[in-house]
């Protein structure tokens, strides 16, 4: 198989969508946004040995490869529309690429996204994907609205996926529940739309909850109170883990793209009230005037993390 015959493999099974005017086969795709809308893209790339242990499946590492971009867009409250896909293979096997194929698209479906372009090389496993989506004028969620007295609130549970990860490195454990969240992350795409308007700030959970609560702190110019104990768990981390050992896996742990964000205390009952796809948000601290991250226990008393979340270059 050639690079033409692999993106002719790739080019089958883009998916459809009436904005489109110009997909796969030029120099570059022409895109219709609706009018009133704003463009919101985002792009991350997944490499073989960084992002998934070695034995993840084609199909887990095509599924997650887009799932980690929705989650930036569900983050800002964007509908996602087209995607781009860079990727480079070490070589042209058609199985592996089919099966890949099989998981990207898989995802795509569920939320009416439409490949229109991308770039095809040889090289170590990565897989780049831009995605693009639209948000109406002046509607995108960002990370700088955060007020002192706002509620943070957190979607879904956390810790899941550091967990699985941990027990793949440690050899031991292995819980299927678990290892779907690390390969098999759902974007809290309906939550995304559902907040316009409502949160002050948002931020999906790519790199540990305290990490990337912080960077809403700092560019919003406030600090936080987390609640430990409030923060949610699923019934198969609880099982999975020991009392108290849940909670660095949760504050620190990655790949949970859950939507953390913050909204003034008036939106509680609303939000409380929120389910989207059978997801729900918890309380699980608030935003305040003095800067920094503080994570209290349900004495008072401070609860010191071994680190925040996970830096590439650290
Ligand atoms: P160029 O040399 O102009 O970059 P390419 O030969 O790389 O063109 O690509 C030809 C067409 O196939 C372009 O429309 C490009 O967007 C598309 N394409 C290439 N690789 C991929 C891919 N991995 N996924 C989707 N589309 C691709
Ligand atoms: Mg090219």
């Amino acid at each position: 198989m050639g690079e033409f015959d692999l993106i002719g493999r790739i080019a089958r099974r883009a998916g459809h969508r009436d904005d489109v005017r110009l997909g796969i086969g030029d120099d570059a795709a022409v895109l219709r946004l609706a009018s009133g809308h704003e463009l919101v893209v985002t792009t991350d790339v997944l490499n073989a040995g960084v992002h998934f242990p070695p034995d993840t499946t084609p199909g887990d590492i095509g599924w997650k490869a887009l799932a980690v971009n929705l989650s930036d867009l569900a983050a800002m409250g964007a509908q996602p529309l087209w995607i781009t896909l860079s990727l480079t293979l070490p070589q042209a096997d058609d199985a592996w690429l089919d099966d890949f194929l099989d998981g990207l698209f898989d995802m795509a479906a569920q939320h009416a996204v439409m490949l229109v372009g991308g770039d095809t090389t040889r090289g170590p496993l990565a897989v780049g994907i831009t995605a693009m989506g639209s948000v109406p004028h002046g509607a995108a969620l960002r990370r700088d609205g955060a007020r002192p007295g706002d509620d943070v609130w957190v979607t879904g549970t956390l810790g899941d996926a550091a967990a699985a990860l941990q027990h793949w490195q440690s050899g031991g454990h292995r819980d299927v529940a678990l290892r779907q969240r690390l390969d098999r992350p759902q974007p809290r795409m309906a939550f995304g739309f559902a907040l316009r308007g409502l949160a002050s700030a948002c931020i999906d959970v790519s790199d540990g909850l305290l990490q990337d609560l912080g960077h809403i702190g700092r560019v919003s110019g406030v600090g936080a109170d987390v609640w430990l104990d409030g923060l949610p768990a699923s019934a198969a981390l609880l099982r999975a883990t020991m009392p108290g050992q849940r909670y660095a896996l949760q504050c620190s742990g990655g790949d949970d793209y859950e939507l953390c964000f913050t909204a003034a205390a008036g939106a509680r009952e609303h939000i409380a009230g929120l389910s989207k796809d059978g997801v729900r948000a918890a309380r699980i601290g608030v935003v305040t005037a003095a800067t920094g991250i503080r994570v209290l226990q349900a004495d008072g008393s401070l609860w010191v993390p071994g680190r925040a979340g996970y830096s590439h270059f650290d």
